[in-house]
């Protein structure tokens, strides 16, 4: 009886490992064209500051839609094209039509507006990646000030030779670098301390229960706190609930960003919202 269970059991483990595997191998063989069948967009995702309401920033999340496959999340999808090489591909066409988005919203709206990318480890080992960025950055006319990269740790924790130099590098040219999902990974502190982040992203992990959980609204005080005695900038990621947000606002965090405010949009849909607030002046 055991043993038919156990038999079970194993049938079904298997059945959902050759699932998973069989979608891997699948989006693995999609993603390879789905630059050239245009299927990436960028959306953005506004960051809005804390004290006056307002938009400040964004954040250029990918997208990828595929006929067969519908949406698939970049959750799923990112990790797959570290391994095989295309984020190198993805990165750069994000990276071009983020800046020239930016460069239009703030010839059109707010010339003060910023972008923030994400960059993965992955891409830090290409060895014209700062020129590259230089490039497409001085291509649009834009202000080094303007443009944010978020990593997370594990850019720090990969070994590829000349990590160090390239996060100089981004810092001298007046780039802001953010550490992203603060609080969720390995040894934040020492690395805070070494690389001089500009920006702290408190994970969500820690945001969603606020309402709720007096340690979490401790552990956030404290955060924000230290990032504010270091001279970064606090953002907030999902933030859903008007209560998140006063809780937030009252802890002194500089920036807010969730679906309380907008969930990632197309850029023509952003435009609506940013019209909006051009208006409300
Ligand atoms: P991330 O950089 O930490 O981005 C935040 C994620 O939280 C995004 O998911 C965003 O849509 C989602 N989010 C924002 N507000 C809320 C909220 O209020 N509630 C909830 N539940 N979620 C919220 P998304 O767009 O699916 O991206 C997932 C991850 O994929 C990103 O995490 C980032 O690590 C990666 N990613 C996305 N775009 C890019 C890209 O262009 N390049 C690279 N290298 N990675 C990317
Ligand atoms: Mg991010
Ligand atoms: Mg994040
Ligand atoms: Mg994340």
């Amino acid at each position: 009886h055991a043993k038919e269970h156990m038999r079970g059991r194993y049938a079904f483990y298997t059945e959902n490992l050759n699932r998973s595997v069989s979608r891997k191998l699948e989006l693995e063989r999609y993603i390879h064209g789905a630059l050239k069948r245009n299927e990436l967009e960028v959306y953005y995702q506004p960051k809005i500051n804390a004290r006056n309401r307002r938009i400040v920033s964004f954040e250029a999340l990918v997208r990828w839609c595929n006929s067969e496959l519908g949406m698939v999340s970049p959750a799923e999808f990112v990790p797959i094209a570290e391994k095989n090489g295309m984020i190198e591909n993805i990165g750069f066409f994000v990276l071009k039509e983020a800046m020239a988005t930016l460069a239009h919203w703030q010839s059109q709206y707010d010339s003060e507006l910023s972008m923030a990318i994400n960059l993965s480890p992955v891409q830090f080992r290409s060895d014209d990646l700062i020129q590259v960025i230089e490039s497409v950055m001085l291509n649009n006319g834009l202000d080094s000030r303007h443009i944010e990269f978020e990593i997370t740790e594990g850019v720090l924790l990969t070994d590829y030779e000349g990590i160090e130099d390239k996060l100089r590098k981004l810092k001298a040219l007046g780039i802001t670098l953010a550490m992203d999902d603060f609080g969720t990974g390995y040894s934040s502190l020492s690395y805070l301390r070494k690389y001089k982040f500009d920006t702290l992203k408190i994970d969500r992990e820690f945001i969603s229960d606020l309402p709720t959980e007096e340690s979490d609204r401790k552990l956030v005080a404290a955060t924000i706190a230290m990032a504010h005695e270091l001279g970064m900038t606090v953002v907030a990621e999902g933030v859903e609930t008007e209560q998140q947000d006063a809780i937030l606002v009252q802890q002194g965090c500089d920036l807010l960003q969730g679906w309380l405010f907008s969930k990632a949009l197309p850029a023509a849909k952003m435009t609506e919202l940013l019209k909006q607030q051009c208006s409300s002046t």
